[in-house]
């Protein structure tokens, strides 16, 4: 009998999927440049490090997103 081709469709990892990360503060440390924010994405989990310079100023990405192990 002749196999068919059952290769799986390739799909989207549902944590790639773009989307607006929903970035939720982990925990925060004081540096002498500012406040560093660990943040973490509620939704797929990815990770960012964000620096906050000033208490009013909005954080900045430091790093890129780092994806959870
Ligand atoms: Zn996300």
């Amino acid at each position: 009998m002749a196999e068919l081709d059952t290769r799986p469709v390739p799909v989207a990892h549902p944590r790639k999927q773009r989307h607006e990360h929903a970035w939720l503060t982990e925990s925060r440390h004081p540096t002498s440049e500012g406040v560093l924010l660990y943040v973490r994405c509620a939704s797929c989990g990815i990770r960012r490090v964000d620096l906050q310079a000033h208490p009013q100023a909005p954080p900045g990405a430091l790093s890129h997103e780092i994806e959870r192990t």
